[in-house]
């Protein structure tokens, strides 16, 4: 696939201050999920260069950190222009390493640009406070200063996203940022890094550390000189991490699993669902944290609403990230081939029925075909696990209060959609949602202005927002006595 910059597609690795090319011999192959034909090699680092990153880090940051908010503004801004400039390339490496349709993965681009956009602007306004005193000649200032170094661990589901809502308010805040990006989209990451460098971020802030994520997660949890750990990807790592890191007493930021719930009531408009339910469950091929995982139908439109929605299935079209009018891409690798199928299969063996879809794709490879579920009950697997696949499981529900304890009996609380008119009945169930978003009347969530983050086993702390920049903040109290 031509790109007009080919620069931007470097197999090398950002160590501190300096790049290390990659060995075909001893590197880590990125594959086109799609085709399975080779992208590049990325080196296999450890220990050593995380270390070594990390301390270019805390030299780097405490000059970044001396600089004005205008000033790192102004970098932050240039960044976000070059990734705009760059969409079209951005975009086409992303789908060669990911797999996603073309034209989706240049929306990542420019959603993944707006988070440095937005924490350009927020930067300028981390704000402290002047509190009256406790005794008369005493006054209390409170300053928000940079945590300092910040480590960072990314999944592939969104290569380029997933980094820019961590980078931006990091850098935004003054802080250094060594990053981890997923094996299978580290060009994606290196890409973003060739970028910044282009915008005028200094020599050292940034790292980009591709390798064994066991060794680098390790010294990236024990290095007492991070004082964050920001991640993103599955509860099970997540919950290691946090354990890894509570010997240093870290900060953490964790964006884990979901299993959303999807809810349709019997006064919701029922087209506006089925365009909700599209977008919420498959975008990315059904890829992501906030994918619907259950979709609850209340009896009286349980079948019209798989009918339309069977139908809509139907249309999607499934094939190469590169083709024309693709919609869905393939899967990352066999493993989540495997872990569709098996939901499919236990589905079935307990009574569920195939609406649509339902097996392999003729395309053969990673590719699954797009899937309605209907007549799903509590005891399959697909109401407990997270799917992330093609798989729309319709279960069938009687009342509000029913469905309410249905849709909070998860152990996770990341996303959750509900299509409803009744005003009362909106507020009644936005509050009684045990998630920590709520979608109403909308199957899309996302965006820079909104706190992102969940609840439970879904997570801690929010991304994005006027919130995400304190993540990345300490706060400090000051007593003014004998005035
Ligand atoms: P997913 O299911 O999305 O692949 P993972 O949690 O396995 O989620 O991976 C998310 C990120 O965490 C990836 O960058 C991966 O390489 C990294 N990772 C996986 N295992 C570990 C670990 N033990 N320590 C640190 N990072 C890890």
């Amino acid at each position: 696939m031509s790109l007009k910059d080919t620069t931007l597609l470097r197999q090398a690795a950002l160590v501190g201050t300096r790049w290390i090319e990659a060995d075909p011999k001893s590197g880590i192959s990125v594959n086109n999920p799609a085709t399975g034909e080779l992208v590049g090699y990325v080196p296999k680092l450890g220990a050593a260069e995380t270390k070594e990153a990390i301390a270019a880090a805390e030299t780097a940051q405490k000059e970044w950190a001396a600089r004005t908010a205008k000033e790192r503004s102004v970098i932050l801004r240039k960044w976000f222009e070059l990734m705009m400039a760059n969409q079209d390339d951005l975009g086409r490496i992303l789908t060669m390493e990911q797999g996603k349709p073309l034209a989706e993965a240049k929306g990542e681009i420019a959603y993944g640009a707006s988070f440095i956009e937005w924490f350009a602007e927020e930067g300028r306004r981390v704000y402290g406070d002047i509190v009256p005193g406790h005794q008369k000649d005493k006054r209390i200032l409170v300053m928000k200063q940079p945590i300092g170094v910040v480590a960072a661990i990314t999944p592939w589901n969104f290569p380029n996203a997933m980094i820019t809502r961590k980078a931006g308010p990091a850098f935004a805040a003054g802080c250094a940022m060594v990053l981890k990006p997923a094996s299978q989209t580290p060009f994606s990451a290196i890409a973003i890094a060739v970028l910044a460098e282009r915008a005028g971020l200094p020599a050292g802030l940034f790292s980009v550390i591709t390798g064994s994520a066991r060794e680098i997660g390790a010294e990236m949890t024990a290095n007492p000189v991070v004082r964050k750990l920001t991640f993103t990807g599955s509860t099970e790592v997540g919950a290691e991490l946090y354990k890894q890191s509570a010997p240093t007493i870290k900060k953490l930021g964790l964006e884990l699993g979901g299993n959303a719930p999807f809810i349709v009531f019997d006064d919701a408009d029922l087209d506006a669902a089925v365009e909700g339910a599209l977008i919420a469950k498959f975008r990315n091929n059904g890829q992501t944290c906030v994918c619907a995982n259950r979709l609850y139908v209340q009896e009286g439109v349980y079948d019209a609403f798989s009918e339309k929605l069977a139908a809509a299935v139907g249309r999607l079209k499934t094939g190469n990230g590169f083709d024309e009018g693709v919609i869905l891409g393939p899967l990352i690798d066999q493993a989540a081939l495997a872990k569709v199928e098996e939901h499919v299969s236990d589905a079935v063996s307990k009574g569920g029925r195939i609406v649509q879809g339902g097996k392999r794709h003729s395309l053969g490879g990673t590719f699954y075909e797009a899937t309605v579920l209907a007549d799903v009950t509590p005891e399959m697997a697909v109401a407990r696990e997270e799917t992330f696949g093609p798989v729309a499981p319709l279960f069938r529900f009687k009342d509000e209060t029913d469905v309410i304890a249905q849709a909070n009996d998860t152990e996770f609380g990341l996303a959750s959609y509900f299509y409803a008119k009744d005003l009362a009945r909106v507020f009644r169930v936005a509050e009684a949602l045990e998630y920590g978003m709520v979608g109403v009347n909308t199957g899309l969530i996302s965006t820079a202005e909104a706190p992102f983050g969940g609840v439970k086993l879904s997570g801690l702390g929010r991304e994005g927002s006027r919130y995400g920049i304190e993540e990345f903040t300490e706060m400090k109290y000051v007593c003014l006595g004998g005035i």
